[in-house]
């Protein structure tokens, strides 16, 4: 089947042409059909199946006909995130570079005088975070009554940012006979009961995951006699040093440890930025663009920030600490082995870890996932640290769950990024300084574990 047959129109054959896609992904197959038809579309689906074409190519066919009015944008794009919602923009740019559609990227942490100019002059198109859109509309510098197409993207993350009155707020600002493109990797209970109240008799499109525990990834998991955030971080430096690592994505669970293991990776020389909510927009896409195009070597990143990015080409996903939530380990190493390329991903386990290890194994349908043998390195570690404990620097002063930070790392309020922008500053000037190495470097000795010795395939 090619993307002709599903009733697409020339000019955007073209734009598909040129973007390098010759056939649909299974989600496009069927869900772009139905939303040509006009009907509301249910999405179950995860990035990197090509969902955002699957929603922005009908509804570029809708737009085409018709023109936009002063704050009356005709179609909606709501995504969790800053960077998911920059993304669908540049989807966006992509495939309408035939049609003549404006659109406006409504999201926090650039100035709303720039945004509020374009939504004077009227855009087909506003692509927004759920929090940023609700302060231009209690603003009065937007209508939402012209909507005719509605997009939400990644519901269940919306949902676990705790957005979904936002997003309820928003369904009821915008006419009852819009269309309704609905998108989320999974379908806990709240969303059920959104769609069930706002989509009218949808089409229902599930596909399944994309490789995750499949073939593409290898798993493996290194086990940590105990929680030493140093030795922590000693070990994945190690993991890092290895040949095959051409790059890598290192997920953290809270914001202050990004901020420590990046700022510890490059003062031990290596090629790492930090990426989380409470960065300022700028680093954060400047960070994002030189991971891209491969000026960073290393990605140490939140869920929340990590969550969605389309970024090619990971060779390694390291999971620092490990997920909370059993669901973020699976969107955690699909970053890797995407589009049938080969990736690793490994985790760093402690005996308190047990719990949320369990829960993983238990969704990803497997007994166990095979343990790196660091014996040497973890005994060669001991013998040459002084026994005096570690300071434990990643803990937080105060008690911070992981969820709180889910919730708070990537709302659009502007007032929650002014003061962290700044610590962001001062914090990535003095991270860039080049130090001695203040921890022994410990090398593997004749250990050298299984996986590094087999090449990722690029
Ligand atoms: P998404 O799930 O929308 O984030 O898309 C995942 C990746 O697949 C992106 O890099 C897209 O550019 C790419 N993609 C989308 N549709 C296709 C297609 N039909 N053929 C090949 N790649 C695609």
């Amino acid at each position: 089947m090619s993307f002709a047959d599903l009733g697409l129109e020339p000019k955007l054959l073209e734009a598909i042409s040129a973007s390098g896609y010759e056939t649909p992904t299974p989600i496009q197959k069927e869900a772009i059909p139905p939303a040509l038809e006009g009907r509301d579309v249910l999405g179950i689906a995860q990035t990197g199946t090509g969902k955002t074409a699957s929603f922005t190519l009908p509804m570029i066919q809708r737009l085409a006909k018709g023109r936009a009015k002063a704050r009356m944008p005709r179609s909606l794009v709501l995504a969790p995130t800053r960077e998911l919602a920059a993304q669908v923009a540049e989807n966006f740019d992509k495939y309408g570079a035939n049609h003549k559609l404006s659109m406006a990227l409504l999201i926090g942490g650039v100035s709303f005088g720039d945004q509020d100019a374009k939504l004077t002059r009227g855009v087909d198109v506003l692509i927004a975070t759920p929090g940023r859109l609700i302060d231009h509309f209690e603003r009065g510098r937007l209508l939402l009554t012209g909507i005719e197409v509605m997009v939400v993207d990644e519901a269940d993350r919306m949902l676990d940012m705790g957005f979904i009155p936002d997003i309820e707020k928003i369904f009821k600002l915008t006419p009852m006979t819009r269309q309704t493109l609905f998108f989320s990797a999974t379908m806990p209970s709240e969303i059920q009961r959104i769609t069930d109240q706002f989509l009218h008799n949808p089409a229902r499109v599930e596909v399944s995951k994309p490789a995750t525990t499949a073939d593409t990834i290898s798993q493996r998991v290194v086990r940590l006699p105990g929680k030493d955030d140093k030795l922590k971080r000693n070990v994945l430096r190690e993991l890092l040093g290895h040949a095959d690592v051409k790059n890598g994505i290192i997920f953290c669970n809270r914001k202050t440890t990004v901020d420590i293991v990046a700022k510890s990776l490059q003062k031990h020389g290596l090629n790492a930025r930090p990426i989380h909510g409470d960065l300022a927009q700028a680093f954060r896409t400047e960070t994002l663009d030189k991971f891209r195009n491969g000026e960073v070597q290393f990605l140490v990143a939140s869920d929340v920030a990590a969550r969605g990015l389309d970024i090619p080409d990971v060779s390694h996903v390291f999971n620092y600490d490990m997920p909370i939530h059993a669901d973020d380990y699976v969107h955690r190493i699909g970053r890797t082995g995407r589009a049938g390329k080969k990736g690793a991903a490994l985790m760093l386990m402690t005996p308190a870890d047990k719990k949320h290890y369990d829960a993983i194994l238990q969704t990803i349908g497997v007994d166990d996932i095979e343990a790196l043998d660091f014996s040497n390195f973890l005994e060669k570690q001991s013998g040459s640290r002084s026994p005096k404990p570690s300071k434990s620097s990643d803990r937080p002063s105060r008690r911070h769950s992981p969820k709180q930070e889910a919730e708070t790392s990537d709302n659009s309020a502007p007032e929650a990024e002014k003061t962290p922008a700044r610590r962001t500053r001062n914090s990535t000037r003095k991270s860039t300084k080049h130090e001695a190495p203040a921890e022994p470097v410990v090398g593997l000795g004749d250990h050298v574990p299984e996986f590094m010795m087999r090449g990722i395939a690029s």
